[in-house]
């Protein structure tokens, strides 16, 4: 079997400085990441499974969606309207791998629409068995003082009342064996100082999903989070980073490189399978090689 370097397995990602709105769009991404659409194959880990990936249009939830229809999953994804390209090409390609898709675009500063997304997707899917909560924003300040209450604020509203509502919504639909993966960051324990807020909250989720874990593994429901390290995506390009930290995104990484969308998949999936049955509370880190405590 041919061996893989890690440090070389991808496209080298040097993306020049470049500047989009926020949220983002993936298809204007330079260069393109790797979401793993001709990448990923899948080995029905998750056959017949019901899926909700928040975020789902791009990125990490993008390569997540699709890596769970080719393992045999139903999937539903979530996305602010402004990002509906990015969501047709997953949804195409989870239709490709013969698996159903449904798309619930909103957003997650909106309280109803966090409730009524768990609930259209429940009537969906026929059911809810997978919750992945990966919607963030993150917006970059020079410091404290540069962060507007009104921006801080809808930071904290996107990434800790929409994955808390989005997740009390859920649990009244998932049976012993669903699983629920909050999307955490080396952030959570790293934090630097241009993303304050944000880092914040990751390590809230990160603390979240493992007092939950300990209070639902009592109902046969697995919480667990993934960290991931700098990853190409669009959230650091559309504000999510200074310009000057795009040009060479993720090379102080200890391999060397930033992270491909589909290099954070395996853990996803490994998080909703069987084969995680004796795994709670845990933080997987997908760092490139920077350790976690
Ligand atoms: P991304 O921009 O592709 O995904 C983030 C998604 O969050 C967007 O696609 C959007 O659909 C959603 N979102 C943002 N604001 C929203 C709102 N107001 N309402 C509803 N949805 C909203 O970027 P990504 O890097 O793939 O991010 C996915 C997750 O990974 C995030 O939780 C992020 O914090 C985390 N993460 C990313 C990195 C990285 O280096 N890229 C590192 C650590 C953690
Ligand atoms: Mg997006």
């Amino acid at each position: 079997m041919t061996l893989n370097d890690p440090r070389t397995i991808y496209p080298t990602v040097n993306p020049q400085k470049q500047k989009q709105d926020e949220p983002g769009l993936d298809q204007e991404l330079a260069p393109q990441s790797d979401i793993g659409v001709s990448s990923y194959v899948g080995h029905d880990r998750l056959k017949g499974r019901k899926a909700l990936v928040t975020g789902g249009d791009s990125g990490i939830g993008a390569a997540v969606a699709i890596a769970f229809a080719r393992e045999g999953a139903d999937v539903a994804i979530a996305y602010l309207p402004e990002e509906q390209v990015d969501a047709d090409r997953v949804i195409k390609a989870i239709e490709e791998a013969g698996q159903q898709a449904f798309a619930f675009p909103g957003d997650f500063t909106d309280a109803d629409y966090c409730r009524k997304l768990v609930e259209e997707s429940v009537g969906a899917l026929g059911g809810l068995d997978i919750l992945v909560n990966n919607a963030s924003r993150q917006v970059w300040s020079e410091d404290l003082e540069a962060i507007s209450d009104e921006e801080f604020d809808k930071t904290v509203k996107v990434n800790l009342y929409g994955n808390f509502r989005v997740t009390k919504a859920a649990l009244a639909h998932l049976k012993p064996g669903s699983s629920i993966i909050f999307t955490s960051s080396i952030q959570a324990y790293n934090p630097s100082p241009t993303l304050l807020d944000y880092a914040m909250t990751k390590a809230g989720l990160n603390n979240l999903s493992k007092g939950l874990a300990t209070s639902l593994i009592e109902r046969g429901i697995r919480v667990n989070s993934v960290a991931p390290g700098p990853i190409w995506t669009p959230l650091q390009p559309s504000h999510g980073q200074p310009q000057e930290k795009i040009e060479g995104f993720g090379t102080h990484a200890p391999i060397g490189r930033a992270g491909h969308p589909v290099e954070l998949a395996g853990a996803y999936v490994y998080l909703a399978s069987d084969e995680s049955s004796y795994v709670a509370g845990e933080t997987l880190g997908v760092t490139g090689g920077t350790p976690t405590p």
